[in-house]
């Protein structure tokens, strides 16, 4: 079978490689010049994209911000998986609220902000602890601003004023307070299955993902259940199929929805070696229309990632559990380089283990390695 992936990044070559044992190839387009290239090497394969879309089985993407010219073509297919509606929900805040208000799900209080001059309303309405975000092609916190206090607003205008909010308008949300950050990453099938992994905690750092910790500790039956309610009502509300990945802020007991991925997810990387089936395989299940695999977690698992950094001492390898996935790519600040993957076979085991990883881990990159082994450690 042929897999054909929009987007050519670390998301399209974890799948090439879970694909390869089953016999799957997966294709990537690079969506800058529409070359259709091998994953892992980038090499550029001798076929064009109009080959490509014809001779894949299943057509999906890495990532959301796909020219909508090229997702209506992959559209015109019938191969798409998940659909058009669901990849443009993703990658459009707008789409995403008015999907979350339709289907009564909670989210963070927001205004949808079009001209610099509606920021003085939403701040009357919100308060002046405010982020904004643009509603279209922001990733790990880029395209996001913050306003800390009214006296800032005069300033953070000016910053705005050179965007053009006709076109790309401000999803513009309270600040709010949460008792942390937690994601579901699930799938569904062709045949309206759902599977979903544990819940995943998420520590972020400057905006971006750092560290998952999964499963999710001190997670009661209700809050899980929850979260795949709200899963399910967005899967079968957009007739999904692939995986999925809800990301919210837990507020007491309660979960507002913060974003939704249409794709695999960085908080699911624990799964490859923390699950039976990692998402990546079944993703490919999915959209292939094979059975899925098993989504339980073994042992408790992190997942730490290697951002801006190349480091890396390969001694830490020493460290029972550990396991690193590099994506091959030049070293630039932000940037995703890899992630380590650790393992054990409960939570205080793992905090003893990250204790050891974090004498190679600078703090520097590594903010959170330190201080959550100790908490783990400490249960
Ligand atoms: P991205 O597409 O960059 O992941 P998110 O909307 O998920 O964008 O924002 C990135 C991070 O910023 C979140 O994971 C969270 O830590 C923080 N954040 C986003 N929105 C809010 C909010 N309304 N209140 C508090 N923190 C937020
Ligand atoms: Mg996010």
């Amino acid at each position: 079978m042929k897999v054909l992936i929009f987007g050519a990044g670390q998301l399209a070559r974890m799948m090439y490689l879970a694909g390869a044992p089953l016999g799957i190839d997966v294709q990537a387009v690079d969506v800058s010049n529409e070359d259709v290239v091998n994953p892992v090497t980038k090499d550029k394969l001798p076929l064009s994209l109009a080959e490509a879309l014809d001779a894949a089985d299943a057509i999906s993407v890495e990532f959301e911000h796909i020219p909508e010219t090229l997702l209506e073509q992959a559209r015109l297919t019938g191969k798409l998986l998940p659909g058009k509606e669901a990849i443009l929900t993703g990658a459009d805040r707008v789409r995403e609220k008015r999907l979350l208000e339709r289907l009564a799900i909670p989210n963070c209080a927001h205004r949808i902000v079009d001209n610099v001059e509606q920021l003085d309303q939403a701040v009357d309405a919100l308060g002046d602890k405010l982020i904004l975000k643009a509603s279209r092609d922001g990733y790990d916190g880029y395209g996001q601003w913050r306003l800390a206090e009214r006296e800032d607003l005069p300033a953070l205008k000016q910053t705005l004023a050179a965007l053009d909010l006709k076109k790309v308008p401000l999803v513009v949300e309270q600040m709010q307070q949460f008792e942390r950050e937690l994601s579901l990453v699930g799938m569904r099938s062709k045949d309206g299955q759902l599977k979903f992994y544990p819940l995943a905690e998420n520590l972020h750092h400057q905006g971006q993902l750092h560290v998952s910790l999964a499963p999710a500790p001190d997670c009661s039956d209700a809050l899980t259940g929850q979260a795949q309610d709200i899963f399910s009502r967005l899967a079968e509300g957009l007739d999904y199929v692939g995986v999925l990945a809800v990301e919210f802020f837990q507020v007491g007991d309660q979960l507002l929805v913060n974003e939704i991925a249409p794709r695999v997810h960085n908080s699911g990387h624990w799964s490859m070696q923390g699950a039976d089936t990692c998402q990546f395989e079944n993703h490919l299940r999915a959209v292939c229309g094979l059975p899925l695999g098993d989504t339980q977690a073994r042992g408790a698992n992190v997942m730490i990632n290697v951002i801006g950094y190349d480091g890396l001492d390969l001694e830490l390898l020493k460290v029972p559990g550990s396991h690193l996935h590099w994506y091959g790519k030049s070293v630039r600040a932000k940037r995703k380089m890899a992630h380590i993957n650790l393992s054990a076979g409960n939570y205080k085991q793992l905090g003893e283990a990250m204790l050891a990883l974090a004498d190679y881990l600078p703090a520097s990159h590594f903010p959170h390695v330190l201080g959550e082994g100790k908490k783990l450690q400490a249960r």
